[in-house]
């Protein structure tokens, strides 16, 4: 086999991945319709899903490869990248960490986010996004750069954030880890939320989630290493 036949063979199959995962969040109740997006490293280029596709419509040829200015390396390709290329190409640009990105309209972290709020140390496994919280950006039009800006400095030092009025995003090495972690995440969020129906949680002090931290670390727990 040639360099570029293998090569093809690899990115059909980082494609097929990327349906599956779509898939996956679908099936695990994170996403519906063609709201969420999912972004990949490849090579020297990124490969996300297409614009306004249902899952259930989404083909390994649908997935977009783009290069780092967002362009369409397969310029004839009748779909367009997902809206939201931006902020996949910024992760993946500035977090050499990162494989894969995912992002989804779940119905707990999105609730949270309409709410404006952080997903604070109300419980120890908040420690999973790499920190003592998950923060919420600010309010900026989906799509946008500004919105792009805002997501990565709610992602520093962190492996997820939530989107004021949107959804969340979760990034690990692969796209296994992501959507684990966006599970997660979401569960975190319907957990706090039942809590706070009930009364005030109560949240972990910074060194009662640093020794969370450490002790995660040391187990190798959510690690971020390639
Ligand atoms: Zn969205």
């Amino acid at each position: 086999m040639d360099d570029k036949a293998g090569m093809n063979e690899a990115q059909d199959q980082v494609r097929l991945s990327l349906v599956e995962a779509a898939i996956r969040l679908e099936d695990a109740g994170l996403n519906r319709g063609s709201t969420g997006n999912i972004g990949t490293r490849f090579g020297d280029e990124i490969l996300v899903t297409p614009s306004g596709v249902a899952v259930r419509d989404l083909t390994p040829e649908s997935m977009v490869l783009l290069g780092w200015d967002g362009g369409k390396i397969d310029e004839d390709q009748p779909e367009q990248p997902t809206s939201e290329w931006r902020f996949h190409r910024d992760i993946l640009a500035t977090r050499a960490e990162f494989g894969a990105v995912v992002h989804c309209h779940a119905p707990h972290t999105t609730a949270l986010a309409c709410l404006g709020r952080d997903l604070p140390a109300f419980h120890y496994m908040v420690a999973v996004a790499g920190g003592i919280d998950i923060r919420c950006t600010p309010y900026a039009l989906f799509g946008s750069q500004e919105l792009s800006d805002l997501v990565l400095e709610a992602l520093e030092g962190r492996k997820a954030c939530l989107m004021a009025n949107h959804g969340m995003i979760a990034c690990d090495t692969t796209l296994e880890r992501a959507i684990a972690l966006a599970i997660e995440v979401e569960a975190l969020a319907g957990i706090y939320l039942a809590a706070l129906q009930v009364g005030t949680p109560n949240i972990l002090s910074a060194d009662e989630m640093a020794e969370v931290l450490a002790k995660f670390r040391d187990s190798g727990y959510g690690r971020q290493a390639r």
